[in-house]
């Protein structure tokens, strides 16, 4: 069979602060910081920085050289434009959206929950079911309100309570119109890129910190979990709950004993150990696929250092497969590229796809793909370069005078149009019968 079953979810994501403009949490603060300032105009200085540009990225608006480039700000002001932004993906024929509640926006205040926010979400949850699409919901992705950050954030013994209050806030509002939920996003990611790596807020660089972050998570996780399916069944409403696990392919250079065993490794702490601490707290598996990583770690040749991402559609399909052993419905809740010119991301969108349909045909039992992402968005630390988005956003900080109502002009790309005729197919037309 060339289609997929009928109800099969076809969307695309996004995430709150990436998207919305006007988020006060710990990121914004964070990139506002002294800190943040003075590495930045260190980065911008440096040759080597600027050389790993193309000219059409150094000369185009915001500039990766711009320290306006690293301010979410107004970000694509999808906060007011939500409901233009759903009729381009409807447009576009998704029938379902991953997007993100911004925890600060709700609880600004330890305890004080904010129903003019509350009710915001609910009328982008009501757009969402007016234009037929469903609503996937994520409730924590990265950011958090600035009183958990100073409380200590994912270090504090009670951050678990802390998600829980918000988590169980929420559910009771939104639950007889949202049956799938996504707790955490890439909580692997967060931890090394925020506590090992300290490129991310916290900045930390400290195993033992990372440590604490990943149990906590996962203890958040389950309590989150526990809370969510407490207030559904108390309605007697569908619920579904899992995280966005980010999923490396990591494959050995060569077949020496030091790069097996360092690939093992890689996979067993990458993607493996999150999923072992919240087992039997998944109804469905959430995956973010993106690349492979060849792990080589040999000196007999010129180093290519120690992860070279690759983009790999059959990386994409062996995860697939990987996680399948965990006998539960595959939902793809993030996969995509950064090409602002849109070359590669038409072939990108249709291997990638193929990929899911072989890995269906081997068993894996997936049900839908969320395309990351939507729109052109604030890339965390690498600000608004690059450009994930089916849409581009014209982001224009400089212009001068202000180009009056083209500012954060939406601009389909062409594989948006592309990615459209698949889910008008429900498939790939051309793929071989099995
Ligand atoms: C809303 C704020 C929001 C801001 C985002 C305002 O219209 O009232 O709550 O943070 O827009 O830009
Ligand atoms: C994150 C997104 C991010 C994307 C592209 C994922 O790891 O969940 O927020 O924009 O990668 O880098």
């Amino acid at each position: 069979m060339n289609e997929f079953p009928k109800g099969f979810l076809w969307g695309a994501a996004t995430s709150a602060h990436q998207v919305e403009g006007g988020n006060r949490n710990d990121w914004s603060e964070w990139e506002k910081s002294e800190v943040r300032s003075r590495e930045l105009e260190a980065r911008i200085k440096d040759e080597k920085f600027r050389k790993s540009f193309p000219a059409h990225i150094l000369n185009a608006s915001p500039s990766p050289l711009d320290p306006a480039n690293y301010i979410s700000g107004a970000a694509c002001d999808h906060y007011h434009r939500y409901e233009e932004d759903l009729d381009i993906a409807k447009s576009l024929g998704h029938n379902a959206h991953r997007f993100s509640i911004e925890w600060s926006r709700i609880e600004p205040e330890e305890g004080k929950f904010d129903e003019k926010e509350i009710e915001h979400y609910r009328k982008v949850i009501a757009a969402l079911r007016a234009r037929g699409m469903e609503p996937f919901v994520t409730l924590w992705h990265w950011t958090a309100p600035i009183w958990f950050q100073q409380r200590g954030g994912w270090l504090s013994p009670r951050s678990s309570y802390y998600f829980t209050r918000f988590v169980s806030r929420i559910a009771e509002t939104f639950s007889s119109d949202v049956q799938f939920w996504c707790t955490l996003n890439e909580p692997e990611v967060f931890i090394s890129y925020g506590y090992i790596a300290g490129i991310r807020p916290p900045q930390a660089k400290s195993i033992w910190k990372a440590a604490v972050a990943f149990h906590l998570l996962a203890r958040a996780h389950r309590s989150a979990y526990r809370a969510l399916h407490r207030v559904a069944s108390s309605y007697n409403r569908p619920c579904l709950v899992g995280i966005a696990k980010h999923n490396k392919y990591f494959v050995a250079a060569d077949a020496s004993i030091k790069n097996k065993f360092f690939t093992a490794l890689a996979r067993f702490f990458w993607n493996e150990a999150f999923m072992l601490h919240i087992r039997g707290y998944q109804d469905y598996i959430g995956l973010n696929y993106y690349n492979r990583n060849v792990i080589d770690f040999g000196w007999h040749k010129p180093r290519k250092g120690l992860y070279n991402l690759e983009i790999s559609p059959e990386g994409f399909y062996e995860s697939l497969i990987a996680i399948h052993k965990y006998g539960k419905p595959i939902y793809v809740l993030e996969n995509g590229i950064d090409d602002a010119r849109d070359v590669s991301r038409p072939s990108f969108i249709k291997e990638h796809i193929e990929a899911i349909m072989r890995a269906k045909t081997h068993g894996a039992d997936i049900r839908g793909y969320f395309h990351w992402s939507l729109l052109d968005n604030f890339e965390w630390e690498s600000g608004f370069w690059p450009r994930f988005g089916l849409v581009e956003i014209d982001y224009q900080p400089k212009a001068d005078p202000p180009r009056a109502g083209k500012t954060l002009e939406r601009k389909i790309r062409p594989s948006a149009f592309e990615y459209k005729k698949i889910i008008e197919a429900n498939g790939l037309l051309d793929f071989p019968e099995t």
